[in-house]
């Protein structure tokens, strides 16, 4: 429902097809595909737990927060959800406007072809549109040439508080969960905050196996789950069969030391 290429019952029936025992779908700041994703998993015999993956902004960096097995209708996480996700649409016309100086013209209008529901435009429709008019030949091309720091599509954006959005995830009865640690382009003590903090509001997971981190990077942060005392997350980041390099339920498993997310979230798993 926010950047990916598949609808959320095409990903349960991908995810069940690759052999998949539970599965949790996390789009960017938005919810609105659990029921869709909850049903046809469960029509399927697959087991669910409730997934979305926040916008927050540490440090000066944009950290990603993954929720999983927290209540649906819960106001506070709705509201909130709703509240990062406001903002898109005017970044979207600045990273246009970027765009456009550097001669790439139409991009809001192209990326918004690619778009489902507009208050979720994100730089991967961006990405989209300038592979499909040719600028570039892949979607890691053009976020390496224009949609990171410093680059001409790149717009600086303030997402939600650390603090929030562990609340909100806490507070509807789910587990906080740290994603893809490796990505972020952190200094080690403003690394040592982010966990510090996450802990401080409540956080209780990290990342360890994903798309994203190289084995190298999966064993320094099985370490940092059990320095922290953090259960330990298993995520695909799968937004596409073509452009994603992590097929569904193809990562290794967690290290035999560390706790899985899914132990402490057994009562909030759900079956058909
Ligand atoms: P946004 O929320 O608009 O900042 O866009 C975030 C999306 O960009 C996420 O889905 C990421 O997976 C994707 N993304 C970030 N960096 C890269 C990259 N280097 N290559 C491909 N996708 C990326
Ligand atoms: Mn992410």
């Amino acid at each position: 429902m926010s950047d990916g290429t598949l609808i959320p019952p095409a990903v349960a029936a991908r995810a069940h097809a690759q052999g998949v025992a539970l599965w949790a779908l996390t789009d960017h700041d938005e919810i609105g595909g659990q029921a869709a994703a909850h049903q046809t998993a469960h029509a399927l015999g697959m087991s669910t737990l409730s997934g979305v993956e926040i916008s927050v902004s540490f440090a000066g960096e944009t950290v990603h927060i993954v929720g999983l097995g927290f209540d649906l209708d819960d106001p506070a996480l709705t509201a909130g959800l709703a509240a990062t996700r406001g903002g898109r649409l005017e970044r979207a016309q600045r990273m246009a406007n970027g765009l456009a100086a550097v001669g790439i013209g139409g991009a809001f209008e192209g990326a918004l072809r690619y778009v489902g529901n507009p208050d979720l435009i994100s730089r991967t429709h961006f990405a989209r549109f300038l592979v499909e008019s040719g600028v570039c030949s892949e979607t890691h091309e053009v976020f390496r040439r224009y949609l990171t720091e410093g680059k001409p599509g790149y717009v600086p954006h303030q997402w939600a508080r650390l603090r929030d959005a562990v609340g909100w995830i806490t507070g509807a009865g789910g587990v906080a969960v740290i994603a893809h640690p490796a990505r972020y382009k952190f200094s080690p003590s403003a690394e040592y905050a982010l966990f510090s903090e996450f802990v401080a509001h409540g956080g209780q997971g990290v990342e360890v196996m994903t798309g994203s981190h190289s084995d190298a990077e999966r064993l320094r942060y099985a370490d940092m789950a059990l320095e922290f005392d953090l259960l330990a997350s298993r995520g695909s980041d799968f937004h596409s069969p073509t452009e994603s390099r992590t097929e569904l339920g193809s990562l290794p498993d967690l290290p035999g030391r560390l706790t899985p997310v899914w132990e402490a979230l057994a009562h909030r798993v759900q079956q058909a």
